[in-house]
């Protein structure tokens, strides 16, 4: 099993921001911004594109319902998405809360942020998801 499966099995510790049957998010461990969330299928998928219709269908709705939880925690112009998949080889949408286009530029220097306020930021989109 990949590390992104066995985050979402709970093998691997993450930040755990909302999840359903087939889908999970958690905090990027190296964000751009506070909020930046990683959104994956439980199965192991490489890439994004080789999901069928339907499972990407169901993937993004749930990706949506996140942002909405991210933008209601950390109040932003918009909601970023990207797809890059080209460091883990497990189907991933990064959701960025944006003030400006600069946020999503994946070349900053990520933010060191310590455990307990990546735990802080979980917790506030979890219970946003939740509502
Ligand atoms: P990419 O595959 O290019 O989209 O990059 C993978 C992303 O996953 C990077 O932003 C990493 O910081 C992030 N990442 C890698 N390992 C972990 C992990 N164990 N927990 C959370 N995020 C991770």
């Amino acid at each position: 099993m990949g590390i992104f499966a066995k985050i979402a099995a709970g093998e691997i510790p993450s930040y755990k921001c909302a999840e359903n049957d087939e889908f999970y998010a958690f905090l990027d461990i190296n964000p751009l911004v506070k909020g930046h969330t990683l959104v994956i299928p439980r199965r192991e998928v490489d890439y994004i594109f080789d999901m069928e219709d339907d499972e990407l269908a169901r993937f993004e709705v749930f990706a949506k319902k996140v942002a909405v939880a991210i933008k209601a925690a950390f109040p932003c112009v918009k909601v970023g998405q990207a797809v890059l998949g080209l460091e883990v080889p497990h189907a991933h949408i990064h959701l960025i809360p944006m003030q400006s286009e600069k946020d999503m530029n994946f070349a900053n220097p990520k933010l060191g942020l310590p455990a307990e306020e990546m735990q802080e930021i979980a917790d506030k989109i979890y219970q946003e998801f939740s509502k």
